[in-house]
Order: C-alpha cells, then structure tokens, then sequence
C-alpha cells in the first residue's frame, strides 16, 4: 500500500508518473540505453530538456520575453546566485527561507529587509495594502510566495518600484501566476515538480543573459552561462530533468495550473475546516488570510498528546507530519500529488483524534 505521504519535501510524486519513469527505466523507450546512461549531448536527451522547458512555459502561458533554466543546488544556491548575478536587493522576511536568502546575500554585498512578519510570530504575508520602501540603488525586491515551514502563503504580487524576485520552491506549478510581473523566479523542484536535484529558475531573458556581476563571480554561478548553454553548461541532472517534464505535463493534462489550484483549495480548506472545528483540542498557525494551500500549519493545545497522534497516523500510514524542528507543531504538506484520499484519511484520523477515539 502506498503511503499517506505528507512530507514537505522531497514530497508525494504522482504515481502515473512514476510508474511511468519506471516502466522506462531500464530502457529508455527502446532506445536501449536507461536514460541514466544517455549523454545529455544527445539529441535524445536535448528534446526531453526542451520539451520539460516548453510545457513549464506553456502551463504560466510565459511571454517569450522570459526563459526557463534547469540548474542544481536548490533553492539555496539561488539565495546566492540571485545577488550575485542582480546586485543588491531589497527582502520581504515571511519565514525561515526568507531570512536564509537575506542572510546569504549580505555575504555578497548590501542587502535590506523591508518588511517582517516576525513580530507576528510569522503568521501573516502582507496585505496587498502594504507598500515597500526600497532604499537607493536596490536592483531586487525579493519575496518567498509560499513558506514551507510557517504554512503561510501570500495571495497576490506585489506593485513595487524595482524588479520582482520570487522564491516560489514550495508553491511551484500551484496555480497560476503572472510570472512576467517577475524579473526572476526559482524553486526547488522536490514538492511540486519533481524529484530533488533540480532547480528551475525562470527569469526574464535579458536579465538571465546579461551578466553584469563582479568578474569574480565563477563561470557556473552565472545565469548567461547557464542560458547561453541550454542549462547545460554542466552535466544537467538528466533523470530529474525527466522526472520535472513528466510531472509538468502531468499537471498540464490534470486541468493545468487552473486544475492544481482548484485541488489545491479543496484540499486545504477540508483540512483547515477540521483544525477549525475542533479548537479545544487543534489551535492552526497562519492567520486565515495568508494560510497556505500547500503546508497547513497547526498545533496541539495540549502538546503532550502530539506522539500518541503521531503513532496513530503511522499507524494508518499517514507519514510526513511532524512540523520543521525549528518551530515544532504539525504541518500537513499537501502537494499536487498528494490525492483527495490521503487528505480524507488525514482529516478521519484528526476527527477521531478530537473525538477521543485515539
Ligand atoms: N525555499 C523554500 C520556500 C523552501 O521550502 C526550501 C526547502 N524546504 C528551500 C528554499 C530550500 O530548498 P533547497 O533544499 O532546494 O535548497
């Protein structure tokens, strides 16, 4: 039986694909190679890059005034890449990535934070109200639309005077976006896209193509080097390269990113109508405005009982629930594969939890 599988990432991966990936693996549609064998100088390989390329571009109906990339290193390579390639930014601080993107561009150089939520115990993104003051010569605003850790999710895109930079790893391929409001967006491809190991970095052209850095920035952390190469400056990933394309036509053929979102609403407004329901024994995170439809966020009012709701849900096979050791508490990532069933059996297992029955 498969698992419950609410992990923040590496997350649920749809099992069509794979069972597809499988079913090819050892031989990569008759080609008689695995595709783990394949040199990514291939043609073979080229059409696969590019075919993951355009159906990421066609899903966020991207203008050709902006580029897809597949890169390594995660999310936190880019929270370097992104000042050392765009200069210096301004950072709206939602959460733990947040802070780890500011942190790591002032290693590079200047770096301001122009707006927190910490005070609020990071329970809130801000208001489409809100206003950022950026201060002279800020090239970047950067924002974290989806925080993994505190389960809050920002609603809309900011109006800014600078360019707009996103970290969209845990909220990817969600539901649409209008990525050309944004000079730059990236995202581990772990929750939503794929396996880990990839990176997917889509940036205005010009922007990924003219570097205009220090001349000690190294040859790979540069955009044009990756952009001018077709992501493959470097042997790319080619098997998560694969597994990301896979994926993405998947949500394509699942009713698109406007699909995603309608699944990705259902399944968090079930889940938060139970934490509601309940709030002598569940008291949720977020503040309802910037709940997130990826990470539902809650904790025990009673902290003691959090082991014995624990054993009960792995008992049932429901995995992945313990909160980031950071903030403790309990976080239910729900993915775009992650199916209806898994969250029905999650929501059975809190209401017999709030019932007594556990
Ligand atoms: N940003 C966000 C929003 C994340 O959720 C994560 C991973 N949980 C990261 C950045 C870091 O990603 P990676 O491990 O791919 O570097």
């Amino acid at each position: 039986m498969r698992k419950h599988n609410f992990s923040a990432g590496p997350g649920a991966l749809p099992l069509s694909v794979l069972e597809e990936a499988a079913a090819n693996l050892v031989d990569h549609h008759g080609s008689g190679l695995s595709l783990m064998e394949m040199s990514h100088r291939t043609p073979g390989f080229e059409s696969i890059l590019f075919e993951a390329r355009e159906t990421i571009a066609r899903l966020y109906g991207l203008p050709d005034s902006h580029e897809v990339l597949f890169l390594q290193g995660g999310a936190s390579l880019q929270f370097a890449m992104v000042p050392y390639n765009l200069g210096q930014g301004a950072y709206i601080n939602t959460g733990v990535w947040s802070q780890k993107a500011i942190e790591e561009a002032r290693r590079i150089g200047p770096a301001t934070e122009v707006w927190s939520a910490k005070a609020g115990g990071f329970r809130d993104c801000p208001s489409p109200e809100t206003t950022f003051d950026v201060a002279e010569g800020t090239k970047y605003l950067h924002l974290t639309t989806n925080n993994t850790i505190y389960g809050t999710q920002w609603r809309h895109v900011p109006e800014a005077s600078v360019p707009l930079v996103a970290d969209l790893s845990s909220d990817f391929l969600s539901e649409p976006v209008a990525l050309d409001k944004f000079d730059l967006v990236y995202a581990g491809a772990q929750k939503n896209a794929g396996p880990s190991g990839v990176t997917v970095v889509i940036g205005k052209r010009d922007v990924l193509r003219s570097f205009t850095g220090a001349e000690s920035v190294p040859t790979i952390l540069r955009y044009k080097t990756q952009a001018e190469n077709d992501s493959m400056y470097n042997t790319p990933n080619t098997f998560g390269i694969y597994l990301v394309g896979l994926v993405a036509k998947w949500v394509r053929d699942n009713g698109g990113l406007v699909g995603a979102r309608e699944r990705a609403v259902a399944k968090s407004a079930a889940l938060y109508r139970v934490i509601d329901n309940h709030p002598e024994v569940y008291r949720g995170h977020a503040a309802p405005a910037s709940r997130s439809r990826m990470n539902v966020t809650w904790n025990l009012v009673d902290d003691s009982r959090q082991k014995a709701l624990l054993a009960e849900a792995d008992r049932r096979g429901i995995i992945g629930l313990k909160g980031h050791r950071l903030v403790g508490g309990l976080r239910a990532s729900i993915y775009n594969a992650v199916p209806e069933t898994s969250v029905q059996a999650l929501i059975d297992l809190l209401n017999d939890f709030a019932a007594g029955k556990v």
